[in-house]
């Protein structure tokens, strides 16, 4: 159902990228606009930019419930949560409340949507599944990562499908979206300060499928329970990827091959052998990918190219320098145990290779987790920042361990210790913010470092 803006009173809330993109859209379809913000002008500077003489009412520094109770439309960016009260004014004077996604989408017209969710992976997955389409067709790639939809319609681009990544907050503000494909990663505890329990975090996942129609795919996670469940409520087909046996649709990993059957019957196979796809965790991102594709009816032959020309994103497991036979990989973007566990486990147990840089500020979570991926791969442990003292007591007695303080001190320590045929890997299960402005910074650094790091 097409929205029809001209002249409408339309409230845009929340002023970050998505909104500001969603007031822009809006006030090219006629729209009269105004955007809410909770901080100020001061704090807003850098997205008020592009918003300025374009005629916008802006009412910032707090939300005034009339202008929620008087709208034509509110719409919403994902970082605003839908408790928020003024939302709740409108609701009861029966204005209509849209996320972004939502929004956009309902002036993209017919476009294919290849839509993709879950609580790790959502990024790669995405950039990846982009990545194949873009081998055979013009493909938009955007949504939580990166370009919001919004920008799509502004631009008024002719792409052939857009590939979106989608947060469960960006989901709780759908309504009629329907991807013609939806992609569900996996359902782990995340963001559970947002929501009451695990089942109101998972229904939020679901409504990625809740407009689907028969025809249309819902691709999902054999092995993790509630991507299955949430994929199976779709009236769409279900096809599954994972590492078990092999199942009618479906993509399996043996390990060597990924074989896919799709809605041909026809029994297909695909190598995952690009270093940007180390580990089990990339392989499942990869195997959801490449569903999306085929099924969507990327040629096999692009998705292979797709598959081994993908460059993977900064910070996840990035090769930032190879020198001297010693890899430097960059994987700042490990903030927490999970995610150094899955990065460590890409890296082969056998002779202990990887020289590993763990630390910063904690997030009170044990370390322990990490013990059983040490022997047989870690080589040495080298601490930083915060946190260092705790990792050290849990981790210490499994590797030649070092207090290194900071990353410099850590990097020059590492390429001491590097031999040919080594890994530097800093995945630092810690948040950043004791020496660096975020994980991206810290990364940078490390790339930095590493590029100037002496060869062995
Ligand atoms: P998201 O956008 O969902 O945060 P990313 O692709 O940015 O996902 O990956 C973030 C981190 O999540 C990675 O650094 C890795 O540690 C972990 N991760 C990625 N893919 C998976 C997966 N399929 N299963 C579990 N963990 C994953």
């Amino acid at each position: 159902m097409p929205l029809h803006l001209a002249g409408k009173n339309v409230l845009v809330v929340g002023l970050a990228r998505s909104g500001s993109a969603a007031a822009r859209l809006a006030a090219r379809k006629g729209a009269h606009v105004t955007v809410t913000d909770r901080r100020g002008a001061g704090e807003l500077a850098g997205a008020l930019a592009p918003l300025e003489g374009l005629g916008f009412s802006l009412a910032l520094g707090g939300h005034d419930e009339a202008h929620f109770t008087s709208a034509d439309l509110v719409v919403i960016s994902p970082g605003v949560p839908f408790s928020l009260p003024p939302l709740a004014a409108a609701k009861r004077a029966g204005v209509p409340i849209l996320g972004e996604v939502e929004f956009a989408w309902r002036l993209l017209g017919n476009l294919p949507v290849v839509a993709i969710t879950g609580t790790n992976g959502k990024s790669t997955t995405t950039a990846l599944t982009g990545r194949l389409f873009q081998e055979d067709r013009a493909a938009f790639v955007g949504g939580n990562l990166g370009t919001p939809l919004s920008e799509l319609a502004l631009e008024g681009k002719q792409v052939d499908v857009a590939v979106v990544e989608l947060s469960s907050f960006q989901l709780e503000g759908i309504e009629r979206f329907r991807p013609r494909v939806a992609a569900i990663l996996n359902v782990t505890p995340d963001h559970l300060d947002r929501y009451p329990g695990m089942d109101s975090y998972a229904a939020a996942k679901a409504r990625l499928f809740e407009n689907q129609q028969p025809g249309d795919v819902a691709v999902a996670n054999e092995r993790d329970p509630g991507a299955m469940a949430a994929a199976r409520s779709s009236r769409g087909e279900v096809v599954t990827f994972g590492f078990g046996p092999r199942a009618p649709m479906s993509a399996r990993d043996d390990g060597e091959v990924v074989r896919f059957t799709g809605p041909t019957g026809e029994p297909e196979r695909y190598r995952i052998r690009s270093r940007a796809l180390r580990g089990r965790h990339n392989r499942e991102n990869a195997m959801a990918a490449l569903t999306c594709a085929r099924i969507m009816g990327v040629p096999g032959p692009a998705v292979q190219r797709g598959l081994d020309g993908f460059p993977g994103l900064p910070h996840r497991l990035e090769l930032v320098a190879e020198r001297g036979g010693v890899e430097w990989v960059n994987d700042s973007k490990a903030t927490n145990v999970d995610s150094t566990a899955v990065g460590l486990a890409a890296f082969p147990a056998g002779t202990p290779s990887v020289i590993l840089l763990l630390g910063g500020r904690g997030k009170q979570s044990p370390y322990a987790p990490l013990a059983p991926l040490f022997p047989g791969r870690v080589k040495a442990l080298l601490t930083l920042g915060e946190d260092a003292p705790a990792i050290e007591r849990a981790l210490g007695g499994l590797a030649p361990t070092e207090s290194c303080g900071d990353l410099p001190t850590a990097v020059a320590r590492a390429a001491r210790l590097a031999a040919p045929g080594d890994v530097v890997l800093l995945s630092p299960a810690c948040a950043s913010y004791d020496q660096f402005r975020s994980y991206e910074d810290r990364g940078e650094t490390f790339r930095r470092l590493a590029s100037a790091a002496p060869v062995p």
